[in-house]
């Protein structure tokens, strides 16, 4: 009887899937899908992919009259399937509440997320939760606190370094377990290099803004990870001779780049007086919020000047070209919205808005895709369990109705979502 009634919930909730009373051997299984093949940039159809506790146990081609037998089928006919996305710049672990914001992440997608600087504690408790519940909320690598000089930027969720103290600080990040060390804007080259040596001699990786006291290519020498916005990296567009160089440079160390173009496409927003209004406002935290309003009103009363305005519109196409060009060099590159680092830049629904920017400036949906997925595991060293839809990898996927390589907003098209092995979001 009970059993009758969860199918009945099941089909009211999830119409074309279906029921069966033996017991089952997958969990899931999504028959005749097309998968998106981020690693070939390929599009294999008709496939059937089945999912046992929370890993993809086969894949094989779809047969018409082949009986499954599954808690759960989903009918796939004429939708596509890819791995789930990484925001890989996020704010999301400096207030304890936060995770309230977990399920919005995943019903855009977003099975995993890179921290990018909070409370080591929160981090700690929320990746333990997410550890404990894998449905709860994305896959959390984190950095704790951001490091920066003696007078840093964001002295609430920073700490201030000097040559005296850094190895104690590291030591004890090291030992709550940090994912990577976060480096920001004023840290000393002194400091930056002991930084630096540390995290080679305990191979954990650091990454951040570029400090405004070294070169991009200083920081591309001193093996930081990946920078973040392009802080610095301006400055390199003007001058081609440089650029090339540099991307050379950075290609050999393994720098990524984490442009955030979004935070630019909002910057100008804010010169034009322009606050992009998201019904997920409602959903976000009262500080958040505040801290919102606060800006808008600071900017509404400020006075922008035409040719302001227009200095922002012409950075900003520069900062779009700067990125496309590092694409066409090779640069491995990251997508990220540094949600709660900026304004009105939305959990989940921003990722989505990055995506169209990318594509915006001609970089091929296939790309962008890989960028979301496979990069991220490349890049967190997490390749063997995340990044593809291919037997063995983790069941994070994102099935969807339309395809994304025709358009890549129709990432936001999202039929289903899927956390290791279960379904968090379906329409
Ligand atoms: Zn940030």
């Amino acid at each position: 009887m009970n059993f009758v009634k969860t199918c009945m919930l099941l089909l009211v909730h999830f119409s074309g899937f279906s029921c069966f009373s033996q017991s089952a051997s997958y969990n899931v299984v999504i028959k005749n899908i097309s998968v998106i093949d981020v690693q070939n940039s390929k599009i294999i159809p008709e496939q059937t992919i089945y999912i046992k506790a929370d890993r993809i146990s086969k894949i094989e081609k779809y047969k018409r009259h082949k009986k499954i037998v599954s808690d759960t089928i989903i009918d796939g006919t004429g939708k596509f399937i890819l791995p789930g996305f990484w925001d890989m710049h996020i704010h999301i672990c400096w207030k304890d509440n936060l995770h309230n914001l977990f399920p919005i992440l995943l019903n855009y997608g977003v099975t995993g997320v890179r921290d990018m600087g909070g409370d080591v504690n929160i981090l700690n408790r929320f990746k333990k939760q997410v550890k404990n519940n894998p449905v709860s909320g994305p896959v959390i690598f984190g950095a704790g606190p951001i490091l920066d000089g003696e007078e840093p930027v964001h002295a609430d969720f920073s700490v201030p370094m000097t040559q005296l103290n850094t190895r104690k600080v590291l030591d004890s990040l090291y030992a709550q377990k940090i994912d990577f060390i976060k480096v920001y804007s004023l840290l000393p080259k002194s400091v930056l290099d002991s930084i630096a040596a540390y995290a080679k001699e305990k191979n954990i990786p650091f990454a951040g803004h570029i400090s405004e006291y070294l070169t991009p290519e200083e920081a591309s020498e001193s093996g930081q990870k990946s920078f973040e916005h392009l802080n610095r990296l301006e400055e390199l567009y003007d001058d081609k001779n440089r650029f090339i160089a540099f991307t050379k440079l950075a290609r050999s160390h393994k720098t990524w780049i984490c442009p955030t173009l979004i935070i630019y496409k909002r910057k100008v927003e804010f010169a034009k007086k322009e606050f992009f209004a998201h019904d997920l406002y409602n959903d976000l935290d009262n500080d958040i919020k505040n801290e919102w309003e606060q800006v808008k009103k600071t900017k509404q009363n400020k006075i922008f000047t035409e040719e302001e305005a227009l200095r922002a519109e012409e950075r900003y196409k520069k900062q779009k070209l700067l990125v496309r060009k590092f694409y066409d060099k090779g640069i491995p590159l990251l997508i990220g919205t540094d949600f709660a680092g900026i304004q009105f830049v939305y959990p989940g629904f921003s990722l989505h808005e990055e995506m169209d920017l990318l594509q915006s400036i001609g970089i091929p949906p296939f790309a962008i895709l890989k960028m979301a997925t496979l990069n991220p595991a490349i890049f967190l060293g997490i390749r063997e369990s995340y990044g593809t839809v291919e037997k063995k990898k983790m069941a994070d996927l994102i099935i969807l109705d339309e395809n994304p390589i025709s358009d890549i907003r129709n990432t936001l098209k999202i039929n289903t979502v899927v956390k290791a092995g279960k379904i968090v979001n379906s329409k």
